[in-house]
């Protein structure tokens, strides 16, 4: 499959293991679970540490030839600059937001972002750096909310459970105006959908979880660095990375703070396993994006269903932006039953969903959101982010439409 911005996407993608020379003729990047990397002259070892070598290993903590190789596909894939590998998706948010935020920082977020990354925010503050939640489906309201302060704006792409997607191109235009980091998550729509270097943001999340890794079977997340941000302007950067060319400042800080520091470090292994899933993305974001669609527009027309939140439906709110800058809707859907005391039973009836959290396996998984992943944030946090109690949250997986429409024909019978 092509995508416009990027017209041979699986092509380069499967073929990149092999141009980056793997040994012995591997056409695969073996895994390397080797923790130490020895050189046969002490010079070269040293270059390694100063930094002035190519490339060059030396302890796993930092990386090792697999995860460098998953990492330069995520390069690829988000047409990017260079991106480090974290043990999940919350390290790298969290490597992103404690290694270039200090205390008195300032940091604009979406108010819409997944639980735990409002979580960290809660972490932020007692840290004292301040963090403004606002509404960023409008750029004004991330203008509006700026300080002296700022650093950041962190928006997701398309926000997971709502769907809401924010004003991307505004909020890079507020944020190339005054200098700001732009930094987009975008875990749900995947590089493969979305890029977000397209709209100026400088570095980009992927939790590999989900879309990238696509199997439900290795944890991992991944920053990546599009180029886009003159790091010469951010204040941030100790003077130990301030060295060399300033495009290279932020992943420095990035990885030497974030993962040699902090070490929350991906597996060689877990790293072989979402290098494999990340072959497939186009394959499975194209095919459960069509049968989430689907489903949408089915469950759009059902009495028993109050509302359907899906952004490649017209009543979506973002459905213009959607239709002219996402390849597709994903497998993210949300609805809401007109009942929402027969949220539990509907799940329950429901036979091939699986009742879990958690995102893009091959199977279709389904939760009742007020009662579990938004129950610790409290009702008026739930109201804040438009969350009703009767909401349903589906990732919708690799199962043929036609079994999913009868499941769902049959369970929401007399809602
Ligand atoms: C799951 C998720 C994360 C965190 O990723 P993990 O790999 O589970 O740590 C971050 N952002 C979004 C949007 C997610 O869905």
């Amino acid at each position: 499959m092509t995508t416009p911005q990027n017209p041979s996407f699986t092509t380069q993608i499967v073929h990149a293991d092999r141009r980056g020379g793997a040994e012995q003729g591997a056409i695969h990047q073996p895994v390397h679970t080797s923790v130490q990397y020895g050189y046969d002259k002490v010079e070269d070892l040293i270059a390694v540490f100063q930094g002035t070598a190519k490339g060059g290993f030396n302890y796993a903590r930092q990386g090792t030839p697999t995860t460098a190789a998953l990492e330069s596909m995520v390069t690829q894939m988000e047409n990017g600059r260079g991106t480090i590998a974290f043990a999940t998706g919350m390290a790298g948010i969290c490597a992103i937001f404690l290694t270039l935020l200090k205390a008195g920082d300032h940091l604009v977020a979406s108010q819409f972002v997944f639980g735990n990354t409002n979580s960290v925010f809660g972490t932020l503050a007692d840290l004292g750096i301040e963090v403004t939640l606002v509404d960023v489906t409008n750029a004004a309201n991330v203008a509006a909310a700026l300080r002296p302060t700022t650093r950041m704006v962190f928006v997701e792409t398309i926000a997971n459970p709502g769907t809401q997607i924010p004003d991307l191109q505004g909020i890079g235009a507020v944020c190339q105006e005054h200098g700001l980091l732009y930094v987009v998550d975008n875990t749900v729509a995947s590089p493969y959908l979305f890029q977000a270097e397209s709209v100026g943001a400088g570095l980009v999340l992927n939790s590999l979880t989900k879309s990238i890794g696509g199997q439900g079977a290795a944890l991992g997340g991944a920053v990546t660095d599009t180029g886009r941000y003159d790091w010469s302007r951010y204040p941030n950067i100790f003077a130990a990375y301030r060295k060399g060319d300033p495009k290279g400042w932020g992943l420095q800080q990035l990885r030497k703070k974030g993962l040699r520091d902090m070490g929350a470090t991906l597996s060689s292994q877990a790293a072989h396993q979402l290098a494999l899933g990340a072959e497939t993305l186009a394959l499975r974001m194209d095919r459960t994006s069509a049968t989430a669609l689907a489903l949408a527009q089915w469950l759009e027309q059902h009495p028993a269903v109050a509302r359907v939140l899906y952004p490649m439906l017209p009543s979506h709110p973002q459905h213009a932006f959607a239709q002219k800058h996402l390849k597709a809707g994903s497998w993210l859907l949300s609805f809401e039953l007109r009942d929402p005391g027969q949220c539990l039973a509907v799940c329950n009836r429901l036979q091939l969903p699986i009742k879990a959290t958690g995102l893009a396996d091959t199977r279709t998984l389904i939760i009742p959101v007020a009662h579990t992943i938004f129950w610790e944030a409290g009702p008026q946090v739930r109201a804040a982010m438009g969350i009703a109690d009767g909401m349903i949250r589906l990732s919708v997986g690799l199962e043929e439409t036609q079994d999913l429409l009868a499941d769902f024909a049959q369970a929401l019978q007399g809602a």
